[in-house]
């Protein structure tokens, strides 16, 4: 790390948005461009251009309405323009004085009265135009754009920027691809006379070669890490006649579906070898991702090594650990073998029992949420981590649960889960490095949910709906809107639903349950839920993972247009669970303006057109881009900043064909590459 206190205010921004070596300069790429290298018209512009004008002053005065305001006249001959300052100094009042001649840049309004400007940059007419389109850089408040160019221009004036492709491997691309240098140079500083569409679009060839640098690189770097774990060993664990895992399937209570066998012969496979396994198990909301890691757990712990399961939630972690120890405990009690908990909120005595039971080893399974990782925990022999919901988690996270595997000298195997499938572009791409198993299927006698959108204006209909499936003996969830800026306004929102609610529903008993509650009382509500004594259950988004509660027929989500696709899709798969017909319903409401948004129209309406997580999956995609949907991975791992998975297809399966050649026969290269895009960013990609 420099020494960061001897930098100046521009040196320290550069810093923080990673600008620190000449390469990172050289690709920083500018957002858009200006056009200063000519003089347009007024009569040519176009409502919205940001345009350079050079025109005559025919008036000058300080206005004060509707605020106090310099208020400049030009004419360019074609058409006049006012200018307005509602900041300036006497001395730029001077340089704007009737008659002179000035050139103006800024963005045009029209509207009734003719051109305006707001705070043009203004200069005398006259003088040299530029040779080149001007950049505009990503930047901060701190960083003025000036000096940013300028020291984007020296990188790349002193960056190594010789070509890591080797030699031939852009013939597929043809004639798309420019060299690296070739390429930064055009993009820093385009000809005038280039057409900017193909700039704005990235489908000029020197964003293309950019692009398939960047795919290159990504792809590079999570092979190598494969490959880095392939070196590494782990315990070989494999299931036992009558041993655990047959027993746990002789007592479950139901079979298993044919995708759960399926993906539990390939965890077993994984398990099975010496090498760490890295798989994500991916299956839809009830699709029973549980029971097949418990099984899982059950073949390490059958072959002597200890398994953890963590969970991103208490409620979440503790029905995994009802379940795994209604499952297990009779399975363990005559071996010796215990299950440990681990959460935050545990009281302290609680928490050294169980950290001794963890460290001793007599605890043979650990479930737990982030308090699994946490540096006090030791275990004996950690052969298996299973990570819930993985995309909750954040990178820093995973890498310490990794760390805290290596302690032991062996690898963990590492499953992950997760019922947001990933789409296709995204697993090719930001997940190259995971074997992904997939539930295609779901348990039988599922009834498909019925999904309804309902405006808020018609809460009584939804009211009486709730009293009817109360009356059959069902129970039903209503979630509370997510409210970004302030936890506090989710709760007066959830409070107030739960009055409503109770108040509607005389003698019925209605719950709240939301984020802020002390972990105890969260669980006494959870478990008046869970037991069916509780018809009603109002919460913020809390119960938006893993709960399982089969007799829940009914989910209102309020504000439904504030939630993600994903989230909506997770919420809604909270019911349907058992056998009795569900229904979800999305309660929106229309606004100020009248009408939903683009995007939270789009999501409602594949909400209620289907029920496939993979569609949602794909369509959230759509709607949201990579970034959002990448959710926690992304506070660590570069996202990509210029290729896009969704035009960019092409690019994308051309690096991955030629990234184990470019490892295999190109080693040098590969890793020059690498540190060049990835500076010291790679570790994360690991995780
Ligand atoms: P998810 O994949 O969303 O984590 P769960 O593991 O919570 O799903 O399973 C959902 C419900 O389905 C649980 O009640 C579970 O016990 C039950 N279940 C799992 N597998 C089967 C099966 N093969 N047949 C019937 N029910 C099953
Ligand atoms: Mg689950």
């Amino acid at each position: 790390m420099p020494d960061t206190k001897a930098l100046s205010e521009p040196q320290k921004a550069m810093i923080r948005l990673g600008l620190a070596r000449d390469i990172d300069l050289a690709l920083h790429l500018p957002l858009r461009y200006e056009d200063e290298t000519r003089i347009v018209k007024l009569r040519d512009a176009r409502e919205g251009d940001v345009a350079q004008i050079e025109a005559t002053v025919t008036a000058c005065e300080i206005a004060y309405r509707p605020r106090r305001q310099l208020l400049v006249t030009v004419d360019d001959g074609s058409d006049t323009c006012v200018l307005r300052f509602f900041s300036f100094y006497p001395s730029q009042q001077k340089a704007l004085a009737v008659g002179t001649r000035v050139r103006l840049r800024g963005e045009l309004k029209g509207g009734f009265l003719g051109w305006q400007m707001i705070h043009p940059s203004f200069k005398p007419a006259g003088g040299e135009l530029a040779a080149a389109l001007t950049p505009v850089y990503p930047t901060s408040a701190t960083l003025p754009q000036a000096y940013l160019r300028k020291a984007v221009l020296g990188g790349l004036g002193r960056a190594d920027l010789s070509d890591t492709f080797p030699p031939g491997v852009t013939e597929a691309l043809r004639p798309l691809v420019w060299a690296l240098r070739e390429a930064l140079a055009f993009l820093h500083q385009p000809a005038p006379d280039v057409a900017m569409a193909t700039l704005e679009d990235r489908s000029h060839p020197a964003w293309q070669r950019l692009k398939a640098e960047e795919l290159l690189a990504q792809q590079l770097s999570q092979l190598l890490s494969k490959r880095e774990r392939a070196d590494l060993r782990s315990p070989a664990l494999r299931a036992r006649p009558q041993g655990l895992h047959e027993q746990l399937l002789a007592a479950l209570p139901f079979k298993l579906t044919a995708a759960q066998r399926r993906v539990g012969e390939e965890i077993a496979r994984d398990l099975a070898r010496n090498i760490p396994m890295h798989r994500l198990l991916q299956g839809d909301v009830g699709s029973g991702k549980t029971v097949v890691a418990a099984l899982a757990a059950a073949i390490a712990i059958d072959a002597g090594w200890q398994g953890a399961l963590m969970a991103p939630t208490e409620i979440l972690a503790e029905q995994h650990f009802r379940k795994l120890i209604g499952w297990l405990e009779p399975l363990f009690a005559p071996r010796g073998l215990r299950v440990a908990w681990l959460t935050g909120s545990q009281k302290k005595k609680e928490r050294t029992e169980m950290l001794a039971l963890v460290a001793s080893g007599e605890a043979a399974l650990v479930v737990g949420t982030h308090a699994v990782i946490q540096e006090q925990v030791q275990f004996k022999n950690l052969g298996l981590a299973i990570i819930d919901e993985q995309h909750r988690f954040g990178v820093a996270q995973r890498l310490a649960l990794r760390a805290k595997m290596k302690e032991a000298g062996q690898e963990p195997h590492l499953l992950m889960m997760s019922a947001t499938p990933i789409p296709r572009t995204l697993a090719m791409s930001y997940y190259a490095d995971l074997d992904v198993s997939t539930i295609d299927e779901l348990p039988p006698g599922r009834t498909p949910v019925v999904t309804k959108l309902i405006a808020d204006s018609r809460r009584d209909e939804v009211t009486e709906r709730i009293r009817a499936q109360i009356a059959q003996g069902r129970q039903v969830y209503w979630v509370c809107p997510l409210i970004e800026e302030s936890e506090a306004l989710d709760l007066t929102n959830a409070t107030a639903t739960h009055e409503a609610l109770s108040a509607a529903l005389p003698g019925v008993m209605v719950g709240l349950l939301h984020s802020r509650m002390p972990a105890p009382e969260k669980k006494a509500v959870m478990s008046l839920f869970t037991g069916g004594q509780m018809s009603v259950l109002v919460s913020t988004t809390v119960i938006e993972v893993g709960v399982d509660v089969p007799n829940a027929s009914l989910m209102v989500i309020e504000h439904a247009e504030r939630f993600g696709l994903s989230q909506l899709h997770q919420l809604r798969g909270r019911v349907g669970r058992g056998a009795a017909a569900s229904a979800c319903i999305l309660l929106y409401s229309a606004g100020d303006a009248g009408r939903l948004g683009e995007t939270a129209r789009a999501r409602l309406k594949a909400m209620a057109e289907t029920a496939d997580g993979f569609e949602i999956a794909r369509r959230d995609l759509e709607i949201r881009g990579p970034g959002e949907f990448l959710g926690a991975r992304q506070s660590g791992a570069p996202l990509l900043r210029f290729a896009d998975l969704a035009v960019d297809t092409h690019l994308l399966e051309w690096a991955r064909e030629l990234a184990p050649m470019m490892l295999d026969r190109h080693a040098q290269l590969a890793e020059k590459h690498i540190a060049r895009w990835l500076g010291g960013k790679s570790e994360y990609l690991k995780a």
